[in-house]
């Protein structure tokens, strides 16, 4: 049998294809030696002999001390607190910003120390909390069949324990894990938001609205008309650098992303290479976020309040790989609006914008766990997803009439027809030679002739944006629709 083939470097050549066949051929007749089940002459690694036993450790369940994860969890929320961190430079050590934190970590530290009653070796008071709390989560338990639960556990414990009576005390206990909200009082009518500067008024500088519900004169506090909620997004982004596994998922779309040509993920795409060219200091570290910002109204209460609608508007990081990024644990909430804001959903971002200003131009100093070490972490929103109505709440292009495409702008082909606005005109999309472009019939009459609309860029965008007079926000004002720049 001629072995010359092997040396064709054209691995497509007639001569290589055929000497294959007649190599497969030959094998099939022979045979192969039985012994040769690892192809080490051709390619394939020996396998070293601890690996195989590690591949055999990874798939049993590791047996983990529910006590030890605990710990790691407090240690993943206060980075301060764990002492085994590498550091080169003094600085470097994250510390505790505010003394209420480390009186937060103190009392978590104290109840995860201290035994669910005298001489239990399996739970502390903290896990045995964390673990409960789980459950109530994992299979959607309501507030009073948990209390009741609680207490029968309670009963059956020895007298001297000290599991928490009802899920507000468990609740209380498990406080500095969690992150809290800020409530911003706003305008019945959705005026202003009663937020910095305008923090001390009592009435709407606008419609002159009281702030405050009328109560009778001897209740102490007031009750606002309007709250809206605010979840600050800088500690939610700072704890993904808490923990390894979220840190070195957030530096996936440039250390582990393969880059070839294949479209498969945002940072192959036009708009995130543009982003990096025009931003190279942003793009230099992979820490910094990049975020999606979406909004849409749902209704809560199902067919029991048709009128009613709820909006929250989350924003996701595009840092993660593909198949988490757009999970429900990466999502963030960032502001929750009790009633639909229509176009004032401006007055409700606010907040949002502020923070997302003060993130982009001064960053936020953060602990980055896989480091050990801290950095300055800045963030820019890429982009907003939204379904057409929203859409023309938060970009204030109107998605109606005639010029609703937000990508063909005012040179969109729209008619009447049949008492309803129709868009037309794909065909401009088509390359220039297209049959589809010569057909007339089959479609609207005509032959397609016009190029594709331009694109607009950014700058141009923004410079349309302000040249634009955003009127007063609120029911109140009087104000034209939506604009078509
Ligand atoms: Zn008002
Ligand atoms: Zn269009």
């Amino acid at each position: 049998m001629s072995r010359r083939w092997i040396q064709n470097p054209n691995r497509c050549s007639d001569e290589y294809l055929d000497g294959i066949e007649d190599f497969i051929e030959f094998a099939l007749r022979n045979g192969m030696i039985e012994t040769y089940s690892i192809w080490n002459l051709h390619g394939e690694q020996l396998d070293p002999p601890s690996s195989s036993n590690a591949t055999r450790m990874d798939s049993v369940e590791p047996i983990v001390d529910p006590n030890d994860q605990v710990m790691d969890i407090i240690e993943d929320v206060f980075p301060f607190a764990s002492t085994n961190i590498n550091n080169e430079r003094e600085d470097d050590v994250p510390t505790p910003i505010h003394s209420a934190e480390f009186e937060q970590y103190e009392k978590l530290l104290k109840n995860a120390n201290q035994e669910l009653y005298p001489g239990c070796e399996s739970f502390s008071v903290l896990t045995a909390i964390v673990e409960l709390i789980h459950g109530k989560i994992k299979y959607p338990m309501s507030n009073l069949c948990f209390d009741y639960f609680l207490g029968v556990f309670k009963r059956m414990l020895p007298t001297d324990n000290c599991l928490p009576k009802d899920h507000k005390q468990a609740q209380k206990v498990l406080n500095g894990l969690g992150l809290g909200y800020e409530k911003i009082h706003a305008c019945k009518n959705n005026c202003m938001l009663f937020y910095k500067e305008h923090e001390t008024l009592d009435t709407c500088l606008i419609c002159n609205e009281s702030r405050f519900k009328m109560t009778s004169q001897n209740r102490t506090t007031k009750i606002p008309q309007k709250v809206m909620r605010y979840l600050p997004l800088k500690p939610r982004l700072q704890r993904l650098y808490m923990s390894t596994h979220t840190a070195t998922d957030m530096r996936w779309h440039k250390e582990k992303r393969v880059d070839d040509d294949v479209m498969r993920y945002p940072a192959d795409g036009e708009a995130w290479k543009e982003f990096d060219r025009t931003f190279p200091e942003f793009a230099a570290d992979p820490r910094n976020v990049r975020l999606g910002l979406a909004t849409d109204g749902f209704n809560p209460y199902g067919v029991l309040n048709q009128h009613h609608s709820t909006w929250p508007i989350f924003v996701f990081p595009y840092n993660l790989p593909p198949w988490k990024c757009m999970k429900k644990e990466y999502m963030m909430m960032t502001v929750l609006i009790t009633e639909d804001p229509g176009r004032s959903i401006d007055v409700y971002l606010r907040p949002l914008v502020d923070e997302l200003k003060d993130l982009w131009t001064n960053g936020v100093r953060t602990y980055d766990k896989l480091t050990g070490k801290m950095f300055t972490l800045r963030a820019a929103v890429m982009w907003t997803v939204n379904d057409f109505p929203a859409y023309a709440m938060v970009s204030r292009w109107s998605t109606n009439g005639y010029m609703a495409c937000p990508v063909c702008k005012e040179d969109v082909t729209s008619g009447w027809h049949a008492r309803k606005f129709c868009y037309l005109g794909h065909r401009r999309w088509l390359p220039w030679d297209h049959k589809w472009r010569e057909k007339d019939k089959e479609f609207d009459g005509n032959t397609e002739r016009r190029l594709r609309p331009r694109e607009w860029s950014g700058d141009e965008i923004l410079e349309q944006l302000n040249r634009l007079d955003f009127a007063p926000f609120g029911k109140t004002v009087s104000w034209p629709d939506l604009l078509h720049i």
